[in-house]
């Protein structure tokens, strides 16, 4: 299969959903056009179609390798990751300040969408440097951002997140990485960290990690943690290239998935201690990490609908050409295309309809971002950074999860076949299968989700948010268009549901915590259900103004039909499934 990148898709949801159109005509996305754009993401989808998909199965099959203490990508990639930066990829979203393009978010993550579906092992090296750029830009000294900022957006230095260590994953207040001040402003770094993606390789000349770690006298904990911007290789005065810094790639992981990303056991201070300098105030570091990992976490949101959308192209070729079983349409003594088959086409429209749900979801939160950034009146901004904190769990999560049921679906399709390396299906169900887990695994996003962002305002961001996804009902109701069918009653449902577990669990976080955490998970399904379902009905309405194209309707009306009408049983498991959850003590589990 070759992939193609869906550009209709993606401009059909920014128009629908995204509300693109209020973006450009308001003014918020000042100096930007609708056709500029378009012809950005096709010039996405050929960089990601002639480069970057040709490279997927081989990187897979290869690996990137620890060697003689370097880490040796695989073929190809080395060039691929400069026809990247030649390209002016990296600058896409970064401000022109620093040599960029300052294109807005929505484009940064439908681009990223495109380069992450080609080959997700090679989209999470930019990904990564886009969530540094970010921590730099916004924390970082003039002196800092001028030596390392023009450099990581021409992407001639990629950047790295280091905040895992053996002991500290989810926790990351257990963290013991030290760094000692000397006294000129710098600090000498010492500590292990883990599973750090792209930690090293020689695609570029240096590599800008940021680092965690603790000062001497620090406090215990989260507030005891500080930020540490530290090279690979020093910079002099000049912008030139200096001495080697004491950090080295002392392994790098064999993993299920994604072997082409080498994700790296990196060593701090083997000597005197590796040199680094302060990003932010002191103890303040997690705070900043933040602003890199809520950028992160929409971008590993987006890899989940990048693998969901490889995998249903896949999965519909193979059944266009799989002959099996005799259908309605068959000659006599001839078998028919799979794709005929009602089970098969009911799979591949579960598959279509929940990626197309966990785009919207989101490229709406890229909106939101772009407008908390961007919007000229300050109330507006504030109340988008509101929903950029609501939404951003339910984009990681949700999409993420549904990354990993389609490319199972996918594997499906494809039956034996689908078990078999050869026809690349395995391959995306075994890469799929890290998103849920990094960028904070999507357990903590349904916490964050609960136990944060519906207290938010005192639930009025929720209320508020729900109350929008109501109007869309309503629309669809008086809408009363035949091929809508039950879209209306069923969205209707499915909103009414998440607002009572949403004031059901806002009543249990403060009587019973346990009870609200147990009931995360399904409740982070629900809000993605019901937000994707009326996402994909705001297509269905745009599609039907326009003269009613057929695949928006068909999809947004199966979505609602089929899989949003779980939403009530997700309500009673948060609401009447706490109690049975937590029935057998953590010994008694464990007995
Ligand atoms: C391929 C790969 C690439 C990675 N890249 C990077 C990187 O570039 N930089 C980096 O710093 N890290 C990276 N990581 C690390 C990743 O972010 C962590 O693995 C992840 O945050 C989970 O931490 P952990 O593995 O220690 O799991 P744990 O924290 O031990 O979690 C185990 C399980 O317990 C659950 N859990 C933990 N705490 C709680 C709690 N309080 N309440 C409820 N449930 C809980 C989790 O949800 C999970 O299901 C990467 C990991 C992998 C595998």
């Amino acid at each position: 299969m070759a992939y193609q990148a869906p550009v209709n898709d993606i401009m059909q949801v920014l128009k629908s959903a995204a509300g693109l159109d209020e973006l450009l005509s308001n003014g918020t996305l000042e100096g930007v056009e609708e056709d500029t754009i378009r012809a950005v993401l096709e010039e996405a989808g050929k960089f990601g179609a002639e480069v970057l998909d040709p490279l997927y199965i081989t990187g897979d099959r290869t690996g990137s390798k620890l060697v003689d203490g370097k880490v040796v990508t695989p073929a190809g990639w080395k060039d691929a990751y400069k026809q990247f930066a030649d390209g002016g990829w990296g600058a896409l979203a970064a401000s022109e300040e620093w040599g960029g393009q300052d294109l807005p978010q929505v484009v940064a993550t439908a681009a990223g969408e495109i380069w992450n579906s080609a080959n997700l092992a090679f989209g999470l090296c930019p990904l990564l440097t886009f969530g540094a750029i970010d921590a730099i830009e916004a924390q970082g000294s003039d002196a800092l951002k001028k030596t390392y900022l023009p450099k990581m957006v021409t992407g001639e230095w990629t950047g790295t997140m280091n905040l895992t260590e053996p002991h500290a994953g989810s926790d990351l207040g257990q963290l013991k990485s030290r760094a000692e001040p000397q006294g000129d402003g710098t600090y000498r770094l010492f500590g292990t960290k883990i599973f750090i993606t792209y930690g090293d390789h020689e695609m570029t000349d240096n590599i800008i990690h940021l680092v965690l770690a603790r000062l001497p006298d620090a406090p215990p904990g989260t507030r005891g943690i500080s930020l540490f911007l530290v090279p690979k290789y020093l910079v002099n005065k000049d912008g030139s290239i200096g001495a080697r810094n004491d950090v080295v790639c002392a392994g790098v992981e064999h993993k299920l998935g994604i072997h082409a990303s080498p994700t790296c056991v990196m060593k701090y201070g083997e000597k005197d201690g590796a040199i680094g300098y302060l990003v932010g105030e002191e103890n303040r570091g997690l705070n900043v990490m933040f602003i890199m990992m809520n950028a992160a976490r929409l971008a590993v949101g987006t890899q989940g609908v990048s693998v969901a959308e490889r995998a249903t192209q896949q999965a519909t070729a193979y059944a266009k050409e799989r002959k099996q079983g005799r259908t309605a349409s068959s000659k006599a003594g001839e078998m028919g295309p799979i794709i005929e088959h009602a089970d098969i086409r009911r799979t591949l429209m579960t598959m279509r309809a929940l990626t197309q749900a966990a785009r919207a979801i989101c490229l709406v939160t890229a909106r939101e971002t772009d407008v908390a950034r961007r919007a000229k009146d300050p109330a507006q901004r504030a109340h988008a950074a509101n929903r950029v904190a609501l939404l951003t769990p339910i984009a990681k999560a949700f999409s993420t999860d549904i990354g990993c049921e389609v490319a199972s679906m996918g594997v499906q399709v494809h039956g034996g076949m689908g078990f078999i390396e050869e026809t690349g299906a395995a391959q995306i169900y075994r890469d799929a299968r890290i998103l849920p887990i990094y960028e904070g695994t999507n357990g903590i996003q349904a916490m964050d989700l609960v136990g944060r962002k519906l207290p938010l305002e005192g639930g009025k961001v929720v209320a508020g948010y729900i109350g929008e996804l109501q109007k869309t009902v309503e629309e669809v109701r008086a809408s009363n268009r035949p091929e809508f069918g039950r879209m209306g009653e069923k969205l209707g449902e499915a909103v009414a549901a998440l607002a009572e577990a949403s004031r059901w669990l806002g009543g249990a976080l403060q009587k019973n915590p346990d009870a609200a955490m147990a009931g995360a998970t399904p409740y982070l399904r629900l809000f993605g259900l019901a937000s994707g379902g009326v996402y994909l009905a705001r297509g269905a309405l745009a599609a039907a103004r326009n003269g009613g194209q057929a695949e928006p309707i068909a999809v947004a009306r199966f979505f609602a039909e089929n899989i949003a009408s779980a939403a009530g049983g997700l309500k009673d498991t948060v609401i009447g499934g706490a109690e049975s959850t937590l029935m057998l003590s953590p010994d008694a589990l464990s007995a």
